[in-house]
């Protein structure tokens, strides 16, 4: 088995690559807790779905996803909502820029969506582009946002890197590496990517997986390594020993 190619990165072997997929996905079929977004696979309901849980809890976006998806069902009746309405009915989340990108965004993706982003869907509706370099060039949609929304509403097989997942890649492979230097952030990038099944639907189960993992098990202020899969394979576990 190859190495994983990690551009800069500490060379992990591909049998580890291996093992922390295959243990981290099984552990995550069995242990996932059961969140309306994960349901859908409605690109606008899962873009909606990011913006909110950026730094807000998932209890509290619970509360507010349904609701805001009752008023705006679509990118359509956003597009055609105006901004105060939409910052209003993000009363309570904060972070409003969250709010207004996304509105300028239904904006943007209504006018121009099909013409630059190829044909319209058949149903007609305005829809996200599926890959995460065209999400990347919408008002308020960074490289995390593009991952999650490439490969949770299209299965493609695209990284996402939040702080939860920063932090479980730099425990298990990497102790030294500090997600808050831009330089390490690449590598944090690369080990990711790494780590990605062949497949887009495994993609899909394996960054939800990291993102579950980060924010129930390895999370920042404690680390269950007793009941975490990849104690095995973690060098800070290791270290601990
Ligand atoms: S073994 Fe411990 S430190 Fe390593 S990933 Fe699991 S919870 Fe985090």
């Amino acid at each position: 088995m190859p190495a994983g190619r990690t551009h800069g990165a500490p060379r992990i072997d591909g049998e580890t690559l291996l093992a922390f997929g295959t243990r981290l996905r099984a552990w995550y079929r069995r242990n996932a807790r059961d969140l309306p977004w994960r349901a859908t696979r409605d690109p606008y309901h899962i873009l909606v779905s990011e913006l909110m849980l950026q730094q807000t809890q998932v209890s509290r976006v619970m509360e507010f996803y349904p609701r805001f998806l009752e008023r705006f069902p679509t990118l359509e009746v956003l597009a055609a909502a105006r901004e105060t309405h939409v910052v209003a009915a993000w009363e309570g989340l904060g972070y409003y820029a969250r709010a207004r990108n996304l509105h300028k965004l239904s904006r943007a993706v209504v006018r121009e969506g099909a013409a630059a982003w190829g044909d319209p869907p058949s149903n007609g509706r305005a829809t996200l582009p599926p890959d995460a370099e065209s999400l990347r060039r919408l008002p308020g949609v960074g490289p995390y946002t593009a991952g999650a929304v490439s490969s949770f509403a299209f299965e493609r097989r695209a990284a996402l890197v939040d702080t939860n997942v920063a932090r479980l890649i730099t425990r298990v492979f990497a102790p030294r590496l500090d997600a808050r230097r831009a330089r390490d952030q690449k590598r944090i990038w690369a080990i990711t990517e790494a780590t990605l099944p062949r497949t887009g639907k495994a993609t899909w189960v394996h960054n939800q997986a990291l993102m579950e993992l980060g924010a129930l098990v390895c999370t920042a202020r404690v680390k269950r390594c007793g009941v975490c899969p990849l104690r095995r394979l973690c060098k800070t576990y290791q270290r601990r020993m």
